[in-house]
């Protein structure tokens, strides 16, 4: 920002917008939609905990968050009968870390259920692994339904509104990142352009948009990934 000479901020109907002069190139630097300081794509557990964190950081007073989720807002005021195959094992740190946040009560509250033991066969010989109580002294680990863990944090962010702005049903469609080098009609931060046309600029973005991650993707970042040829079958069986 050292090179901008001119910055105008106005507020229009959707926010604060800014258009400013690049001193050397004098290209023209246009920054559409509302300024916020972090923008977090996605709301999932990830991206709500995120949130959250965020939202309470004491250094972070005053800066502006925002969490834009493409789905329904999930509340859950009474715990559904049928159980979500959509499932988490839940280390005992990370259940530390829910409680931190202030969610693991809720989640006690709803449904969970402890893991005491689990084994694991190889499938090309005798070998197998048992953990055990026993062995690790507390539980190994909670099965806890994705659902009710977003709906947990949900309703703890919800005591958050005057940090964090959450925007669901909002899907973000792209992406338009700063250049390196000020060209005519760049941007000075990472603009969010969501379905409904509107956009937002960001100082940092956040992408915890789930397992096909728009934001790495279009961000370039490499990864390495293999196929197990493996197929898997996810159930919940009453006993
Ligand atoms: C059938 C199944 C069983 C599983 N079992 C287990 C298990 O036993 N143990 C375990 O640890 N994990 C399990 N997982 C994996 C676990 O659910 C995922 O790792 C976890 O949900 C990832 O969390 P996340 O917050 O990163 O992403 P997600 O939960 O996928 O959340 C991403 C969020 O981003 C939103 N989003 C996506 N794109 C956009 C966009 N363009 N704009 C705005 N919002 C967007 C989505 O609506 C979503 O709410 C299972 C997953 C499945 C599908």
């Amino acid at each position: 920002m050292h090179s901008l000479t001119k910055v105008t901020l106005v507020l229009n109907g959707i926010g604060r917008r800014c258009v400013a002069m690049n001193r050397f190139s004098g290209a023209r630097i246009i920054c559409r939609g509302l300024l916020y300081d972090v923008i977090i794509s996605g709301g999932g557990m990830v991206g709500t905990a995120m949130a959250w964190s965020l939202g309470t950081d004491p250094s972070l007073e005053g800066k502006k968050i925002l969490l834009l989720e493409a789905g329904n807002k999930k509340v859950m005021d009474k715990v559904p009968d049928a159980y979500s195959t959509r499932v988490r094992s839940i280390s005992p740190g990370s259940a530390t870390l829910l409680s931190g946040v202030g969610a693991w009560n809720h989640i006690m509250n709803m449904r969970c259920k402890p893991c005491q033991k689990m084994q694991v066969w190889d499938a090309c010989s005798d070998a197998l692994i048992t953990f055990d109580k026993e062995n690790l002294q507390d539980e190994m680990a909670y099965i806890v339904e994705n659902d009710i863990i977003v709906a947990a944090l949900t309703k703890q962010l919800e005591n958050l509104s005057d940090q964090v702005k959450v925007q669901y049903k909002t899907k973000v469609v792209m992406y338009t990142w700063p250049k390196s080098h000020q060209v005519a009609e760049s941007i000075p931060w990472v603009q969010v352009t969501l379905a409904n046309g509107q956009t937002f600029q960001s100082k940092l973005l956040i992408g915890a948009d789930g397992p096909n991650l728009m934001v790495r993707q279009e961000a370039e970042i490499p990864t390495v990934k293999w196929n197990y040829d493996q197929s898997a079958v996810v159930a919940v069986l009453h006993l």
